[in-house]
């Protein structure tokens, strides 16, 4: 009989590693504590505007390997839609001037030797001294690592490093940058079109998953969550034996060959494997979704700078809006957010500041590890002290902020490592 493998956590990691895992022969047992798939990528049906949303914009982009490769797994490619072309429309929300980055193919960025492809008002040579960027060293934060800070810093670098990695240059990790600065910027254009989800996260990235994962047997188990981890055997024989769930008056035994990958949150791992190191500071982002057609010809994204919004994405009938590094506005009430991010929405659109249209405003204040140097160093490996048990999650040590890309290749590899014990440690 195939080996089982556990996987704890329904998210995109989870997901990832139960795909990997099938694929591989194992039979799957899923547990996900809440009563629904996904995690921090998800849609849902929301009464108040009537539509369904997701919980935040998510955006992709094309050179996220793993992303591809996990989407052909489930038969979800044909999902994500964006611009033929990497194109990054941009709108500076202090003067009202808007303009478009054109990222040309090619790891050779001729595009910066275009002045209609390149921030206005900036020349070549303003770039050159944001290369170090692409090889910063651990320990230091973006700001400490870039040396000039001007048009080209305000206008773009930094903008786009605190959006991806949901969190203000001045603490983000360079190293953490530089990871993501090396699979996208670094590969060229064709590797940095902007990809968003057609029709809603779920349905891209949760039900095909789901619906595969049941096509090929597997058990899953929505609404149970695991509440502890039991271990026997001594010194190198020691290894997971049972998992104890909520409300469950005993334990699972595992078998001699199951396996259990552990794709919980942070927070939620170290519960439950009490000696673990992970990330134990957060960031938010929080969402305004307003039910209003965007005006003809408007792009389906713009990043804002110097604002309190940092992207505006459009769908049919809805423009959503994302503010970034965002625990200073969760205290502040969600029609005075609305509001105050209406007026700036509506400037970038060109479109009426009043009335501001229906909204919804959704906060995950703990949406992303703090992308911090000193956060970095607590991110753990795929492998634990117990061969039959590994880690999956965007926080585990994948050399990625907290990304959906960096959620799946770690779920992959725990899966891998799980069923495929030679792999190198
Ligand atoms: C608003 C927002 C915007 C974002 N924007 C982007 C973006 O633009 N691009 C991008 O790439 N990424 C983005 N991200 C990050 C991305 O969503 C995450 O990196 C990814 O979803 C993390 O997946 P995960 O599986 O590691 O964790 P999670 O999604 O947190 O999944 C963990 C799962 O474990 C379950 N669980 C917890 N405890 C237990 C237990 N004891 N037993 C069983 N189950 C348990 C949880 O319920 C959850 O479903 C964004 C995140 C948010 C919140």
């Amino acid at each position: 009989m195939s080996r089982r493998v556990f996987v704890v956590g329904a998210g995109i990691a989870g997901l990832a590693a139960a795909v990997e895992a099938q694929r591989r022969g194992a039979r799957v047992v899923l547990h996900e504590a809440a009563p629904h798939a996904g995690g921090r990528c998800r849609s849902f049906f929301d009464p108040k505007l009537g539509v369904t949303l997701d919980n935040g914009n998510h955006l992709l982009l094309s050179g996220n390997q793993s992303t591809m490769a996990y989407l052909r797994a489930i038969g979800a490619t044909d999902t994500l839609i964006g611009p033929t072309q990497p194109e990054y429309p941009f709108f500076d929300a202090a003067s009202g001037d808007a303009w478009t980055i054109r990222m040309s193919p090619g790891r050779l960025p001729r595009w910066i030797f275009d002045a209609d492809a390149r921030v206005p008002g900036t020349l070549p040579a303003d770039y050159l001294p944001f290369l170090p960027l692409f090889w910063a060293k651990p320990g230091r934060t973006i700001e400490e690592s870039v040396r000039r800070k001007d048009r080209v810093w305000s206008l773009l670098v930094r903008p786009l490093l605190r959006a991806m990695l949901n969190a203000d240059p001045s603490e983000a990790s360079a190293e953490l940058a530089a990871g993501l600065l090396r699979e996208t910027v670094a590969q060229g254009g064709q590797a940095c079109r902007p990809l968003v989800a057609r029709s809603g996260l779920s349905h891209a990235f949760v039900e095909p998953a789901l619906r595969l994962l049941q096509y090929g047997g597997a058990d899953i188990r929505l609404g149970s969550r695991v509440a502890g981890i039991g271990v026997s055997g001594t010194d190198s024989k020691e290894r997971v034996s049972s998992l104890a769930f909520e409300g469950a008056a005993e334990p699972v035994a595992l078998g001699a060959g199951d396996g259990v990958v552990l794709a919980v949150p942070p927070h939620a791992a170290r519960a439950l494997v009490p000696d673990l190191s992970a990330p134990d500071s957060s960031r938010a982002i929080v969402t305004v979704h307003f039910a209003v057609d965007a005006p003809n010809g408007f792009q389906p994204m713009t990043c804002v700078v110097n604002g309190m919004s940092d992207w505006i994405f459009a769908a049919d009938g809805r423009l959503s809006v994302t503010l970034v590094s965002a625990d200073r506005w969760l205290a502040t009430p969600h029609e005075e957010l609305a509001q105050a991010v209406w007026l700036e929405t509506a400037k970038a659109m060109r479109m009426p500041a009043v009335p501001t249209p229906p909204s919804q405003v959704v906060a995950e204040e703990h949406a992303t590890f703090a992308a911090l140097p000193a956060q970095e160093g607590l991110r753990a490996a795929t492998r634990t002290r117990w061969p039959n048990f590994t880690l999956a999650g965007d926080w585990t040590a994948t050399g990625l902020p907290a990304t959906i890309e960096g959620a799946i290749r770690s779920g992959q590899k725990a899966a891998d490592a799980l069923l495929n014990p030679s792999m190198e440690r």
